[in-house]
């Protein structure tokens, strides 16, 4: 395991100011160093493209464990994308492999619905995901973008970008500018590339915020997920690996109404932990104990109109936000930039423009579609769930069961969500 260094290599700590370097041109200029722009860059300038990438935030600090509590369920096909990067040797703690799936329907307070779906390790021949943290991420990330060649990190940087047919032009605050021929909007939800571009965006709002946060358990996880369907929203708990302080660690995301949602997150720890047991719809993780801080995330999903503009494309959630019930929204992200590499890597190696109009089309109807029904069947699956209308409660039921009694509708459920 690597561990990340800062200050050096392609400047990624200690920021780039007006007494910088001039910046060479380059063949794609990536905005945003998230989860999913930093990874594309690691991956284009492992093959040999040069590559800008820039984030209006420094890039270091992002490793305090105070900013984000988020955790990632990564599946096999982005973990592949992620090792070709170069980035998940880097991660600083083992990920934790997700090798069931138990799916169930209930109340607060109440034992899970007898009629439920386990997906086994029997369904699959590799593990459903892999679980790593949204810090061990970014650790991971940084010191991969330190030591890539061909990627210039420009962070914290304002960047202004011109974009016409023969080419797309960067000005940063610090008064130098480059070209690109291309430039990738990975600047999340409220993507100002977006925006400056006039694609439009829809957005659902769902009423309800996720309670993040880790707990510690009486009895080990065994590797396995739950997700508990509840009347206010959907309640998961995703294994992580332990550590010696706390062997047995799990990853909460619990979704309930906005203003209750904020309540429960200001609750002292021992109430905190009776409600989330209350949860559980099982004993099997016997006592919990709430570890470290708890965050709140706000959910909503939404969809950008098109994900190309002239010399421009969306990735990861300047394109699409989904709600977090399937844990698929980094994976959507993920499937995005798994095929804009491929294009470009193609492009690149045949000499070809990297910003045509072909291979802006070639992109758009790669992914879009697909993330489009990824959003339709999480949004449905949230709508189903999130009410306590008996009707709908029994016809789920008998729908969770029907699935679980026929194996290969579980193979099917289960590879989809893989993303092989
Ligand atoms: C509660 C919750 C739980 C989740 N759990 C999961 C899960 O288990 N699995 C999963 O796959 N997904 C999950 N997601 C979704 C996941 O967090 C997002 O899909 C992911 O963070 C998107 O990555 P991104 O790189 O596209 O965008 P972001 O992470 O938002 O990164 C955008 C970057 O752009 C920078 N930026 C913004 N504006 C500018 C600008 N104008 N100029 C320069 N830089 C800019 C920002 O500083 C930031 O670094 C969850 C989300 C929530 C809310």
């Amino acid at each position: 395991m690597h561990q990340s260094a800062h200050k050096k290599g392609n400047t990624l700590a200690g920021g780039e100011h007006a007494a910088g370097t001039p910046i060479a041109d380059v063949d794609v200029c990536i905005v945003g160093a998230g989860p999913v722009g930093a990874t594309l860059a690691c991956r284009l300038g492992r093959a040999g493209l040069k590559v800008a990438v820039i984030d209006r935030l420094a890039l270091a600090p992002m490793e305090h464990p105070d900013l984000d509590g988020r955790a990632y369920a990564i599946a096999a096909g982005p973990k592949e994308f992620l090792e070709a990067a170069g980035v998940w040797d880097y991660l600083p703690e083992p990920a934790c492999p997700i090798e069931d799936i138990l799916v169930t329907d209930g109340r607060p307070g109440e034992p899970a619905s007898s009629l439920f779906l386990e997906f086994t390790r029997e369904d699959a021949t590799q593990p459903f995901g892999w679980m790593i943290g949204a810090r061990s991420l970014r650790v991971a990330l940084n010191a991969c973008l330190e030591n890539v060649p061909g990627v210039r990190v420009l962070a914290p940087a304002d960047a202004t970008v011109t974009r016409k047919a023969e080419g797309a032009h960067i000005r940063l605050a610090d008064g130098r500018s480059f070209g690109a021929r291309l430039i990738v909007a990975a600047d999340g939800r409220k993507s100002r590339l977006r925006s400056d571009a006039g694609i439009g965006l829809t957005r659902l709002p769902y009423g309800q915020t996720a309670i993040v946060c880790t707990i510690a358990h009486e009895f080990p996880h065994d590797n396995s997920a739950l997700e508990h369907f509840l009347p206010a929203g959907p309640f998961a708990q995703l294994p992580l690996a332990g550590t010696a302080e706390h062997p047995y660690l799990s990853a909460i995301v619990w979704s309930d109404k906005d203003g209750l949602a904020q309540r429960f997150a200001a609750l002292p720890d021992d109430v905190f932990a009776r409600q989330l047991e209350k949860r559980m719809g099982t004993n099997r993780l016997g006592h919990v104990t709430p570890v470290g801080r708890r965050w709140t995330y706000p959910l909503s999903a939404q969809y950008a109109q098109r994900y190309t503009a002239e010399r421009m494309v969306l990735v990861g959630d300047a394109a699409h936000g989904i709600h977090p019930i399937a844990g698929q929204g980094l994976n959507l992200g993920y499937r995005d930039i798994i095929h804009l590499a491929a294009l470009l890597i193609e492009a690149h190696e045949q000499g070809q423009d990297m910003g045509s109009p072909a291979l802006l089309a070639r992109y758009q109807a790669a992914c879009r579609p697909a993330n489009m029904l990824m959003l339709a069947a999480t949004d449905a699956l949230d709508r189903l769930f999130s009410n306590d209308n008996p009707v709908l409660r029994l016809a789920r039921d008998i729908g969770i069961a029907g699935v679980h009694r026929i194996p290969a509708l579980r193979r099917a459920f289960v590879r989809h969500a893989m993303g092989v």
